[in-house]
């Protein structure tokens, strides 16, 4: 027999697939870490089990206690199949701008979701990262992971998706591109393949309205950088303190809209039914590769979960022409076909 016993031995050794034709006219090899395998279908489900079972060990968590933390995502899922096994109650707080959906998934896998107003700065009382810190104070034995400063977040990325990534390149792999988000993903699993061969170059990938590229190329903490934009789970208004900008050799920023359609393309040519940011991961690392790589370099593009969360925005043809992503339906009608 071969099983396991529960969901949480399932987290990891995700596959890499060649890319094909979006890489078309590029040189070296192009292949993509796919991180929806995962059981919460997204990368997120590493460093959930890992924040976990560091609480745990440092004395933090104890058998019976409450997982708090403001999330509307990826990580909340992971941490919620996590609880769920390890027999823990989550409590998320959401900002309520997030879609009935995400909090119809999370509410699924057991959680108790607060939702708090959008419309308010993270300090005050109301803010989902307020809410979820008082209850965090209130409720006994409760745990905050916070991913954004909680090292062990990186960690995670050292102790799994760095020596993966060694493994199945056989140590061929030359350049490693991932989006940084709190940066955990991109320096834990750089720092890795850095310590094995100092060669490997490492590309973050960052959105046009964060901080990121313009504090590693100048040090300098430009409030001018930071304006609204659309992609979820990449690019930053703060400096978590997962991002080492030591490990990072390169920052490329990718627009909304290129995102978008990348991702549209990795399905539709690939296979690869993928989110957002993996739409910005690809753009972004194609843009570096083009220049840089050479026939016999090997580059690993992390993409860190699946298209379902995405349905309603980047896979919906009227929301991508109200947002001008899209000029033209590409979906043919029943009167194209019948005509
Ligand atoms: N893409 C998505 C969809 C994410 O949820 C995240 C996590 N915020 C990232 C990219 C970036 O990963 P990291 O936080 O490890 O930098």
């Amino acid at each position: 027999m071969h099983y396991y016993e529960s969901i949480i031995e399932t987290i990891g050794n995700t596959p890499l697939v060649k890319l094909n034709k979006v890489t078309k006219g590029i040189p070296g090899t192009i292949l993509a870490k796919v991180e929806y395998f995962n059981p919460g279908n997204s990368v997120k489900d590493r460093i959930a089990i890992r924040m976990i079972e560091d609480a745990e060990a440092a004395g933090i968590l104890k058998p019976g206690g409450t997982i708090i933390e403001g999330t509307s995502g990826n990580t909340g899922m992971g941490l919620a199949l996590a609880a769920v096994a390890k027999g823990y109650k989550c409590i998320f707080t959401m900002a309520d701008k997030q879609s009935q959906e995400k909090i119809d998934i999370l509410r699924a896998v057991g959680a108790e979701v607060v939702v708090c107003p959008t419309n308010v700065e993270p300090d005050d009382p109301r803010s989902y990262y307020s809410v979820a810190k008082k209850l965090n104070q209130d409720i006994p034995n409760s745990f905050y992971p916070n991913q954004y400063d909680n090292l062990s977040n990186t960690q995670a990325h050292y102790d799994t998706t760095g020596p993966e990534i060694w493994t199945q390149t056989g140590g061929e792999i030359t350049h490693f591109a991932a989006g940084v988000g709190t940066g955990g993903t991109i320096c834990g699993t750089a720092r890795f393949l850095k310590e094995k061969n100092s060669g490997v170059v490492s590309v973050g990938i960052d959105t046009y309205g964060s901080v990121f590229k313009k504090y590693k190329e100048t040090g300098e903490f430009d409030s001018n950088e930071i304006y609204p934009y659309l992609t979820e789970g990449i690019g930053e208004d703060i400096l978590p303190k997962n991002v080492d900008f030591s490990v990072i050799d390169h920052f490329i920023k990718v627009t909304d809209k290129d995102a978008a359609i990348m991702a549209r393309r990795l399905a539709r040519e690939e296979g690869l039914f993928v989110g957002w940011s993996c739409g910005s991961a690809v753009f972004g690392a194609l843009e570096y590769a083009r220049q840089h790589l050479k026939e016999d370099d090997v580059m690993v593009i992390l993409l860190p979960d699946h298209g379902t969360r995405y349905l309603a925005k980047i896979y919906n043809d009227n929301w991508m022409k109200d947002h001008g992503f899209l000029e033209t339906r590409s979906f043919a009608t029943a009167r194209d076909l019948i005509r």
